[in-house]
């Protein structure tokens, strides 16, 4: 007889992120532009070509009226995303309170807010109550569209809540989590005043995924020792349900700034920037205007180095480029004037009338002229206090190919366990370190270069982004045939 071919059509993959790929401006009651935008997971998914993918998540705005959201869900639906509405209120106790205030901070070390103790204790519970309400809403929208079969993609510590939502909806559908960010030690872990309901909410997923073994292996241990459950090589085990958990380091588009090196308009920007820095070595960071990018710790590591190495002082210039993010928290406008005041005293001390050591830009870079930095920098200075990957890092390697520029890379930072063994390691609170460090890269010799380069690149172009992608989602399709077959014995 006839064989129907289930695989005719392609099984959808829902991928669900706080933010959707696309920023939307309002043009009239119901008209809407959308841009795509190119970060690291929308390359990655671009990929996964086996899969009919469909983007669910917050577009960013605030559509308070009924005919604004139709027409914007409308306009989305061309671009195969679907949108979930938050009003101002959500957005701002959970996005800007539980996820940037509390978990951000926490995952990355930082710590809980300390100021204020018993008022933010109260403010606690409240951010969380609307973190769970953004994680419901989010379920929400996933049901309506969810079809029998479709894979369930959720990412980050902003959709911790949610596979816990969406299997008390519908056991039967298949559900991954992944965090972008890392996970930390269980001890800090275990100062969450809500740790059990997150923990118990991801184990609600069928796959679990970190950038690292470290992360996963803290992620475990919580499991085991604020759960009490049972650890087993494959994850976590409670009452005879097995959540899978495993390391899936993420990577970039190699070929894409590879290629891009090529374009006329990089080449033309590489020609001014040598032009410009002709005769001098210079280094390079790239990063968020962070806490967490080790900024000030960078630059006072990069004053020490000119300060023992008097004559580097008119030979080397470093180039800062920190994008500002989240301006309206105070923190990140104390360190955009901490950082600020960094430089201008060193400006001040090593400069002279006609060049200073330090450049820094505090601005995003389109994507032509940061390929033509990466290609032309002598040196690469990551220094995160802690960093679920750093892809900027990656993104130096490969633009590298004709220069062989030494990566300075901190431990903290998940491509460390990647990139490790080409990078020069350091930790960046050992100022002295990162002094030396800076010193023995711009002395190193060029077949040590090489060899460095060399081993890193192979690493960066053989595992890329859109590989990452496509090994969770089939792990993720294995792992529930493999607990469809458990039940059915
Ligand atoms: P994070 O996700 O914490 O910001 P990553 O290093 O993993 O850190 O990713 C940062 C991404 O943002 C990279 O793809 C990088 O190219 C981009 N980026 C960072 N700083 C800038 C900048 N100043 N201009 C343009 N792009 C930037």
């Amino acid at each position: 007889g006839e064989r129907l071919d289930f695989r005719a059509s392609k099984q959808r993959l829902l991928v669900v992120a706080n933010r959707l790929p696309v920023s939307a401006v309002r043009h009239g009651e119901d008209s809407w532009q959308l841009e795509m935008s190119v970060g690291g997971l929308v390359t990655a998914l671009l990929g996964v070509k086996e899969f009919d993918t469909r983007w669910i998540g917050w577009a960013g705005v605030n559509v308070p009226d009924e005919i604004g959201q139709k027409a914007l869900a409308k306009a989305l639906d061309e671009k195969r995303c679907i949108p979930v509405f938050l009003d101002e209120e959500v957005v701002h106790q959970y996005y800007n309170g539980y996820c940037n205030n509390i978990l951000w901070p926490l995952f990355h070390y930082i710590g809980l807010p300390q100021e204020d103790r018993l008022a933010t204790t109260r403010s606690f519970q409240s951010q969380f109550d609307a973190y769970k309400k953004a994680n419901q809403l989010f379920a929400d929208v996933v049901n309506e569209h969810y079809e029998e079969g479709d894979v369930v993609w959720c990412h980050d510590y902003h959709l911790m809540f949610l596979p816990k939502c969406l299997k008390e909806r519908n056991s039967k559908m298949k559900v991954g989590w992944f965090l972008h960010t890392p996970f930390p030690s269980s001890e800090i872990h275990r100062m969450l005043p809500s740790r059990l309901e997150l923990l118990r909410s991801v184990l609600a997923a069928d796959l679990v995924g970190f950038h690292t073994y470290d992360y996963a292996r803290h992620f475990v241990s919580a499991c085991t020792r604020i759960l009490g459950l049972e650890g087993t090589p494959e994850g976590v085990e409670d009452q005879g349900k097995l959540t899978r958990i495993a390391a899936f380091p993420v990577g970039i588009d190699s070929e894409r700034f590879i290629k891009a090196l090529e374009l006329p308009e990089v080449q033309d920007h590489m020609k001014v920037l040598k032009q410009r820095f002709a005769g001098r070595k210079v280094m390079l960071g790239v990063d968020r205007l962070d806490m967490i990018k080790g900024i000030p710790q960078k630059i006072l590591a990069f004053e020490k180095f000119l300060e023992e190495n008097p004559n580097w002082r008119n030979k080397v210039v470093l180039l800062q480029i920190a994008v500002p993010t989240r301006t309206d928290v105070p923190e990140y406008q104390k360190l955009t004037s901490q950082v600020h005041e960094i430089v201008g005293r060193i400006n001040g001390r090593f400069g002279s009338l006609t060049a200073v050591p330090i450049h820094h830009l505090d601005r995003s870079l389109d994507f032509h002229e940061l390929c033509a930095l990466y290609a032309v920098t002598d040196v690469a200075l990551v220094t995160s206090l802690r960093d679920g990957m750093n892809l900027v890092s990656y993104e130096y390697v490969a633009c590298q190919e004709s220069k062989k520029g030494v990566l300075i890379l901190s431990e903290f930072a998940g491509a460390a366990q990647s990139l490790g063994a080409g990078a020069i390691l350091v930790n960046p609170w050992n100022v002295t370190e990162v002094a030396s460090s800076i010193g023995y890269a711009l002395n190193m010799p060029a077949d040590e270069r090489e060899k460095r380069h060399h081993h890193n690149f192979k690493h960066v172009i053989s595992h890329t982004a859109q590989e990452w992608a496509a090994t969770f989602v089939s792990e993720l399709n294995v792992t529930i045939v493999e607990a469809q077959l458990r039940t059915r014995q």
